[in-house]
């Protein structure tokens, strides 16, 4: 039945209709089960429902990691594909067997409206695209999961937010760790306080860059920004999770090692947090180091994680021992998590304000370089954090 999205086509009540109720907020089984023609549905939804995902943007990201993710999801499916290249939209046809009518360019994308294999549009763009086509999704009424980071500016943010809220879809950032099991048992040893009160977090997120210099990452108009935007919203995540807080005030500072080659984009970043409990955080990312580290000092033990960013397999140790699980693809975990938060309403463990938050920070961090490593306080409460 996975897979097999004509099996959905013949049933009674179509797909979209019962997602469209799913995403109204009827979305218990309960609640689902009450309505007369779903009863079936409802019984067979757990062990078959496999929600249709269009990847828009086919570049690497989409390419080598969440095309082949999709062939082991178990709540959703690679169902149509949105690339201004014909070529690759051949070679992805023939290579996923994906139909002619499921394929789009960067124009008739929003023609997806009127298609019911499609229930996802995940955004794999240039951060300066994100939010363009994440509201277009909306607009044609589909659950949306953007990348990271969520856009280039909290105004976007705020625009993706309301637009999704508007149409009645749900929303995803692509934070895949939020579903990986190493990041979840932090979340874990932080809420049962199993090392005590935190004192103190380090968490680092960093790669050299050696591509071409001409590269979008690269190109403030179509990144939004450097190291930051792309691996810093990691340490900044990880200085969240190892704290179970948002952070209250950041100093932040940049520096810059290959002026040459970094012209248009921060290229490594420090910044210090300070939380409502009185622990202290730093950061550190770059387009021009090697790092992929959490740490955490807590009053009686710590923990770590390293590597703790990367696509796995992740390694952990505390002063207690080895933290080991099996390693699973990641975005297999995302995506079905963010499936199942549509077809059963189990939490969305990476909403929208959880991306629009962390926008909030990177422009704060921004704002305090700019004026030479100035405190700049946040007012974020509890925004976005799912413990
Ligand atoms: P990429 O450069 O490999 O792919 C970008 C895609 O966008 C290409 O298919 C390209 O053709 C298309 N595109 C459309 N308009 C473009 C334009 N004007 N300029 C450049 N490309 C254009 O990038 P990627 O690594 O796949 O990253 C895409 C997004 O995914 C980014 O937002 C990135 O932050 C995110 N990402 C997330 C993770 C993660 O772990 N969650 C990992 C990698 C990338």
């Amino acid at each position: 039945m996975k897979k097999n999205s004509l099996e959905f086509q013949r049933r009674p009540v179509s797909r979209r209709k019962f997602n469209r109720l799913l995403g109204q907020g009827i979305a218990g089984t309960a609640m689902i089960s009450s309505l007369p023609l779903s009863c079936a549905m409802g019984e067979q939804k757990s062990k078959e429902a496999s929600l249709g995902v269009a990847l828009v943007g086919l570049g690497a990201y989409s390419t080598y990691q969440l095309a082949p993710a999709l062939q082991d999801t178990k709540h959703c499916h690679l169902a149509g594909i949105v690339t201004g290249t014909p070529a690759k939209a051949r070679r992805w046809a023939s290579k996923y067997n994906i139909p002619g009518p499921n394929i789009y360019d960067y124009d008739s994308f929003d023609d997806i409206t009127k298609n019911d294999d499609i229930d996802i549009v995940y955004v794999v763009l240039p951060n300066s695209m994100h939010a363009e086509f994440s509201i277009r999704a909306a607009q044609a009424g589909k659950h949306v999961i953007c990348e990271k980071p969520m856009a280039i500016s909290v105004k976007e943010c705020d625009a993706i937010i309301e637009a999704c809220e508007k149409a009645s879809v749900k929303l995803g950032i692509g934070y895949r760790l939020q579903s990986e099991p190493y990041t979840q048992e932090v979340k874990r040893l932080v809420r049962e306080k199993t090392f005590g009160a935190i004192n103190f977090v380090s968490a680092d997120a960093a790669y050299q860059s050696r591509g071409n210099p001409d590269q979008w990452r690269l190109n403030k108009a179509l990144s939004g920004g450097g190291a930051l935007l792309n691996m810093g919203v990691y340490s900044i995540q990880s200085a969240i999770y190892s704290t179970g807080e948002n952070p209250i005030s950041v100093n932040a500072q940049e520096f810059s090692t290959r002026p040459d080659y970094f012209k248009d984009t921060d290229e490594t970043i420090t910044a210090q947090f300070e939380f409502p409990s009185g622990a202290v955080g730093q950061i550190m990312t770059s387009h021009n180091a090697s790092a992929n580290r959490l740490f955490a000092s807590c009053r009686n033990g710590w923990f770590e994680l390293q590597p703790a960013n990367s696509y796995g397999p992740l390694s952990g140790r505390s002063s207690e021992g080895r933290i080991q699980f099996e390693h699973e693809s990641q975005q297999k975990l995302q995506m079905d998590d963010f499936a199942r938060h549509i077809l059963e309403g189990t939490p969305n463990l990476a909403p929208g304000s959880m991306g629009k938050r962390d926008m909030i920070i990177c422009e704060a961090i921004y704002a305090s370089i700019a004026q030479n490593g100035k405190g700049i306080d946040l007012s974020l409460g509890d925004m976005g954090i799912v413990r």
